[in-house]
């Protein structure tokens, strides 16, 4: 990785998923402000909402070792009708997909994670972690709703190498399944990854060549008004929409 000088605290640039999915082509105004963290409009999550439902959910199923049971996806609070539908039809596909394998949540206990040689904060989900009862550990990235198909290797999931990169404390050192399921279309896929070779071999030179494409963007902060203003948490001083 390309070294910087700058120690990393809670005032640093961060990185996304969206961030490096998008970085070629996101608004450069919306792309800066996430980077440097500004302050915006909070932005609804209504998106997420299922799919943090079921995560949660996925997440409560496993406190203690335990194989998941639908029990585990009840009638939930909050959610339409449809929404409710989507939630348990992805419980049932929760439980058929890994319901042969008794494991525990394990608590990471944070949302962000620092790349001290990139200077930046990695700012989002780190997939559901979880260990059987010999420290088997597998690190698993559940997705509703999403748009592109499971299928292939999944480290060529950008969700799966940046949850990878942030659970390197935990996992760095030994080997974890690495697993991607849909969770509407019933599809996983999975692989053994020796962590740290992944990492150095894989992720982290990715990860940079990301970060200089995200760097790249943001010294021009111009605004390209488009589809995702509807998104947009700084829609608020936009010269777009003077
Ligand atoms: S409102 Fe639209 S043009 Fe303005 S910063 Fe957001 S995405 Fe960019």
């Amino acid at each position: 990785m390309t070294q910087t000088d700058a120690p990393v605290d809670a005032e640093s640039p961060r990185v996304t998923p969206a961030l490096l999915r998008w970085a070629e082509s996101m608004c450069g105004r919306r792309l800066a402000g996430v980077h440097h963290d500004r302050r915006g409009n909070r932005p609804s999550d209504a998106r997420f909402r299922v799919a943090n439902r079921v995560f949660d959910s996925a997440r409560l199923a496993h406190t203690d070792i335990a194989v998941p049971t639908l029990g585990a996806f009840r009638a939930v609070t909050g959610l339409e009708p449809e929404e409710q539908r989507v939630y348990e039809a992805a419980g049932r596909w929760y439980v058929t997909l890994f319901g042969d394998r008794a494991v525990r949540a394990v608590d990471l206990d944070d949302w962000e994670s620092p790349v001290a040689e990139l200077g930046v904060r990695l700012v989002g989900p780190a997939g559901l972690p979880v260990e059987d009862a010999d420290g088997r550990r597998e690190l698993r990235l559940l997705r509703v709703g999403a748009r592109r198909p499971v299928a292939g290797d999944p480290l060529e999931s950008i969700e799966a190498r940046f949850a990878l990169e942030r659970v390197a404390g935990w996992a760095g050192g030994a080997s974890l399944r690495l697993c991607v399921a849909d969770l509407v279309q019933g599809a996983l896929i999975e692989r053994e990854v020796d962590v740290n070779r992944v990492l150095d071999a894989e992720v982290r030179p990715w990860l940079a060549e990301r970060v200089a494409v995200i760097r790249a963007r943001v010294a021009d902060p111009t605004p390209q008004p488009g589809l995702e203003c509807a998104h947009c948490r700084y829609v608020a001083g936009c010269a777009a929409h003077a």
